[in-house]
């Protein structure tokens, strides 16, 4: 079967990784950007997903450049600590979450897809414009080259991996529009900075306006040596601010938004000294897209933000587009029918990333901290007096079951692995 995904983010990287893995050897990915250069910022990648990566074998080389999280801890805008639970190993699972640079992960993972599909299964340069079916029951795709003009290419099967912009979506979707603003605003950079708590510590903190989230990504070389240093901040735009399309690289000056988080140094951890001291400082319209009633169109499906972008709260956008690649590959091979293989595969991913999309809307997992500003806002002495434990145990452990990522489902659901797929048919579950 011949396979096109539009796409080289983690979402289409890892589906080429997994439908290699099952079997399939004709996988083109066709990228836009006319090189694939390491950009963006840090990911916190759930154990869902690390499991994933463990069983196509890509998981060593993660470890190695990443930071194991373990724990989470939500403050208010005082520095006191509303909520802290473990993560990854520390709250159970058999895997890490692991905080890591963006860039980091898709250089590793590039390197699998040219070593395991060839150098020449990426193409960049290929922005794809179109796709239609064709009357043999495929699929046509068009391609624009900045250099070299414009081509088409057939397939059997087109995987929409191409981001919050897809264009694959837009032709499914042609009436859809734009990203959904929620009318916050995010800056986000990495500074070298001294670690700070344990150095495995991610936090949150802020009040109903304003957010910060921390994490290192990497471990000090010597005691108290400098770590790289993910830090994003988020505010309600200003009246009549309208936001750039939602485009990450977008580098702005550290002065435009600083101001708004002053006050957020609380003497073991200072938010504005990590703004001050970073390098780049990106600016983000916090966007997402509304849930779909169907992700495959004839030959094609939907896979990563292209189907389910979110708010990103949770850690769960990256995340869930790596278990997506998982999921589509063990039901292409375990279906002789295409068509019931792209059904079987939306209907196991569909309900549960349209209930994450929902949630994220309302702050997902963050709604902790506007509970605490909201009942206390002049801050407060123990928090048990202003929200029970259980409430906010049971706000964490609800989230957690919504992306099937509580540790028993993740720890001892059957694998998504397949033995390969072979000529005369598919393959076995
Ligand atoms: C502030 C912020 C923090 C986040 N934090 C986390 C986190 O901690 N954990 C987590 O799991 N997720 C997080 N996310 C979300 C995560 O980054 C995305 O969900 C994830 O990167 C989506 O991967 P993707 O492969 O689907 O899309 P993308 O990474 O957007 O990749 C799409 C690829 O397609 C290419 N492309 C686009 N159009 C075309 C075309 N027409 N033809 C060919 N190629 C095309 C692009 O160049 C790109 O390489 C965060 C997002 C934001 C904004």
């Amino acid at each position: 079967m011949r396979i096109i995904i539009t796409g080289a983010g983690i979402g289409g990287l890892v589906a080429a990784l997994s439908l290699r893995a099952a079997g399939f050897d004709e996988i083109t990915l066709l990228e836009s950007a006319p090189e694939i250069r390491p950009i963006g910022v840090g990911l916190n990648i759930l154990p869902n997903a690390i499991r994933e990566l463990d069983e196509l074998g890509v998981a060593e080389r993660l470890y190695e450049i990443a930071v194991s999280t373990g724990s989470l801890s939500y403050y208010n805008r005082f520095g006191s600590v509303i909520w802290t639970e473990p993560r990854g190993i520390s709250a159970g699972y058999h895997w890490p979450q692991l905080s890591i640079h963006r860039g980091r992960l898709q250089g590793v993972l590039l390197e699998t897809v040219r070593e395991r599909l060839g150098a020449d299964a990426i193409i960049s340069d290929a922005r794809v414009t179109e796709f239609e079916s064709t009357p043999d029951g495929g699929v046509q795709v068009a391609v624009a080259h900045r250099v070299g003009g414009n081509t088409r290419m057939c397939a059997d099967l087109l995987v929409g991996a191409d981001g919050i912009h897809s264009a694959v979506r837009a032709v499914m979707y042609p009436r859809e529009g734009g990203p959904r603003w929620n009318q916050l605003v995010v800056w986000r950079g990495t500074t070298w900075a001294k670690p700070f708590l344990d150095g495995r510590t991610m936090i949150i903190a802020g009040d109903r306006c304003r957010r910060a989230v921390v994490y290192p990504m990497s471990t000090p070389i010597a005691p108290g040596a400098p770590v790289l240093t993910n830090w994003a901040v988020a505010r309600r735009a200003e009246e009549g601010q309208i936001p750039n399309r939602a485009d990450w690289n977008r580098a702005v000056e550290p002065e435009r938004f600083l101001a708004n988080f002053a006050d957020l140094a609380f003497g073991w951890l200072d938010v504005p000294g990590l703004i001050r001291s970073a390098d780049q400082a990106l600016e983000y319209p916090m966007v997402d897209r509304d849930p779909l009633p169907r992700w495959a169109c004839g030959r094609a499906t939907l896979l990563g933000d292209a189907a389910h972008a979110m708010n990103p709260m949770g850690s769960n956008g990256a995340t869930q587009s790596i278990v997506d690649g998982r999921v589509l590959a063990k039901a292409l091979a375990g279906h002789r029918d295409l068509n019931d293989a792209l059904l079987i595969y939306e209907a196991e991913r569909r309900p549960a990333m349209t209930a994450l999309q929902e949630t994220n809307r309302r702050m997902g997992p963050e709604v902790i901290i506007d509970l605490a500003d909201e009942r206390a806002p002049g801050g407060f002495d123990l928090i048990e007096q202003v929200i029970p434990v259980v409430e906010l145990a049971e706000i964490s452990q609800s989230y957690a079951d919504l992306g099937a990522g509580d540790p028993h489902t993740v720890n001892t659901r059957p694998s998504f692995s397949v033995t390969p797929v072979t000529a005369a048919g598919g393959g076995q579950v």
